[in-house]
């Protein structure tokens, strides 16, 4: 597995690849990987014949300073995994190599990011959308690989791709979960050994909500019982528990057609921010 912090040496390095017609799986990463980091690996091992993963914590999608000084770094370790994952090439640039300048242009997603994570973390989809585009730019991959656990993310990367006519296949793969239910995420270490058994709360609420939507709930109604539940957990301090549309992210008052309904959630237990999704 090759390792690279240069942009230079990447593209060179890809381009040689290119030339002998190799096609290229991208999969973005801040690294402290975990297997749903894995998973996109796979799933990209398994559609190209060269896979690069990037790992890189971008300051530019951190609205809080403390999240950022507290997200975990685990660059030999990550290095290892994706080793023994079959990985091709890893690029881990440092932030002066990826911002020589500060990026200047703004990405606004209009709708897509008034919602949820676009209104709790001010700016964080221009960031991604900044290094997103960079990445891409800098790769060149055939197809791009994205987890579903950041559903709006992928919203917002898709329509991304689609103004700015990026020719990449989009893939979006299932989210990795803990045995009890617990979405795989960078941030889990941070959670106190005290608030684990907790954590796996809000994918059981979230299911009850999809559970009563089936049934005919109204959308008001089930997030009133999801806010309940969480109140009826005292580590827990629900930042937003939205019924939307998959395509739209807006919300809706209802159940949607058949795989068209998303249901999101954020929220804090103790001081990690914890989201979540289920899609029906
Ligand atoms: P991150 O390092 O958190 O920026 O995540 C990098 C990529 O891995 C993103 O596309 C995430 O959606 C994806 N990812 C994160 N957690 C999981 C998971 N539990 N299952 C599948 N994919 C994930």
């Amino acid at each position: 597995m090759e390792i690279f912090n240069s942009v230079s040496a990447l593209r060179l390095y890809l381009e040689s690849q290119r030339r002998d017609n190799k096609s290229i799986g991208f999969v973005p990463t801040m690294g402290a990987l975990h297997a749903g980091h894995g998973s996109l690996i796979t799933a990209s091992r398994a559609g190209n014949d060269l896979t690069v993963c990037s790992i890189f914590v971008n300051p530019t999608q951190f609205n809080n300073p403390d999240d950022l000084a507290h997200y975990p770094r685990t660059l030999a370790a990550d290095c290892a995994m994706l080793q023994a994952a079959g990985c091709d090439a890893v690029f881990a640039p440092s932030a002066q190599e990826m911002y020589p300048e500060p990026a200047v242009v703004k990405f606004d997603f209009g709708a897509l990011e008034r919602v949820m994570e676009g209104q709790f973390r001010p700016g964080h989809f221009n960031g991604v959308g900044v290094v997103v585009s960079k990445l891409f730019n800098i790769v060149q991959p055939d197809r791009a690989y994205f987890g579903q656990k950041d559903l709006q993310q992928t919203a917002v990367v898709r329509q991304m791709m689609v103004d700015l006519g990026f020719q990449i296949e989009l893939h979006i793969c299932p989210t990795l979960r803990e045995a009890d239910g617990l979405a795989m995420s960078s941030r889990n270490v941070n959670i106190l050994a005290q608030h684990r058994p907790a954590a796996s709360t809000i994918f059981r609420i979230l299911n009850q909500a999809k559970t009563s939507l089936l049934a005919g709930e109204s959308s008001k109604t089930a997030q009133v019982h999801a806010a309940e539940a969480f109140a009826s957990q005292p580590d827990f301090k629900l930042a937003y528990f939205e019924i939307v549309n998959l395509h739209t992210l807006q919300p809706v008052a209802a159940c949607q057609p058949e795989g068209q309904t998303a249901i999101c959630a954020a929220a804090f237990l103790g001081k990690v921010r914890l989201i979540d999704n289920v899609v029906f």
